[in-house]
């Protein structure tokens, strides 16, 4: 992508962030550029689904405006000796996917990405996670672990009682968690996380947490989202700052790794239990192309899956398996 031309949607972008009309005529001046081009960023805003509307005589606005991520703010909050590396990015490939490729360069512990936008959001096994520009968190955090990834299984399940308590702290009670890597709402998807790492068996061990959460109301027919889903504002039924969000979800995350590197699992296991919002409900698990119908009975002290199938406790470590609501 031509990073001139990106630069310039960023700008515009910024300028229409305060909700207000801007003039073409303005726009092209402050940015250099003709009204021809900015009339073909507007319309690259608008192909994000971006409520960006022109009105003739007053130009265009944004609405409602937006407020986009900044470091300085995110900082504040969260103190930066915690943070090695914080880069915010408007558009990229998916955050996860930074961090990875920077594995090769060197430490990625305590690097922190942001983005805007992420062209492929991933999920579990080749899925995906999809936000609209500016309206959702989509962030990464890097942390070598020197333990081996055996112990590193109950990692996600650990993310996911971090999410809840920066949730908790906005004014969310009332979110559940669904093994091994879902943070729902009423069975509506709230927040995805997707663990990716590359070490030795022997240890240590790079790990990239992904996290996906939506903040503001996406349009209601959202192509390639199966299943309910809801977000931030509508459930605190107001607006949020995005830069306090993402700095309550980084400190969190920040606190339950440090955690999980020096206890594991087990520190997580009451919380995790108490959200398990599937905990002594018949469920489905989906596996190999077959159906299972079970109870789940909680998970391990490694957060491997519990469930009662046919009068047997089965232990369901995550991998190629999906739970689902009976
Ligand atoms: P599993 O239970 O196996 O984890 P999952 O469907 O939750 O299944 P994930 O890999 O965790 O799978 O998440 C990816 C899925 O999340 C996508 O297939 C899509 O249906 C859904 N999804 C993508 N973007 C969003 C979003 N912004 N909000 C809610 N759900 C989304």
């Amino acid at each position: 992508m031509n990073t001139d031309y990106m630069h310039q949607r960023f700008q515009i972008l910024k300028l229409l962030s305060d909700g207000k009309f801007h003039s073409g005529e303005q726009l092209a001046k402050k940015l250099g550029i003709s009204r021809a081009a900015i009339w073909k960023h507007i319309q690259t805003l608008q192909d994000y689904q971006l409520d960006v509307h022109a009105v003739t005589g007053k130009g265009y606005r944004l609405s409602p405006g937006i407020e986009l991520f900044d470091a300085e703010k995110i900082l504040e909050s969260c103190p930066e000796s915690e943070i090695q590396d914080l880069q915010i990015f408007t558009e990229t490939t998916s955050t996860n996917e930074i961090i990875l490729d920077q594995i090769s360069h060197g430490s990625i512990h305590r690097h922190v990405v942001l983005a805007e936008y992420q062209e492929s959001g991933r999920g579990r096994r080749g899925r995906y996670w999809l936000s609209r520009l500016g309206s959702g968190i989509c962030l990464s955090v890097g942390w070598r672990f020197e333990g081996s990834p055996e112990t590193l299984m109950g990692l996600s399940l650990a993310t996911g009682v971090g999410l809840i308590r920066a949730l908790e702290k906005t004014g969310i009670q009332n979110a559940g968690l669904k093994w091994p890597n879902d943070v729902l709402v009423d069975g509506r998807k709230l927040a995805g996380i997707l663990l990716e790492m590359r070490g030795e068996s022997a240890g240590p061990c790079n790990v990239v947490l992904g996290v996906g959460i939506n903040v503001q109301r996406m349009p209601a027919r959202q192509e390639g989202i199966e299943q309910p889903r809801t977000d931030v504002e509508t459930l605190l039924g107001h607006k949020i700052s995005r830069n306090e969000l993402a700095s309550g979800v980084i400190k969190e995350l920040l606190i339950m790794l440090q955690r999980y590197q020096e206890h594991g699992f087990t520190a997580f296991l009451p919380e995790w239990n108490t959200h398990d919002c599937l905990l002594g409900q018949q469920a489905v698990l989906l596996r190999a192309g077959e159906e299972i119908t079970g109870t789940v009975h909680g998970v391990d002290q490694q957060g491997a899956l519990l469930m009662d199938i046919n009068g047997q406790t089965e232990r369901v470590i995550s991998g190629d398996v999906s739970l689902r609501k009976a």
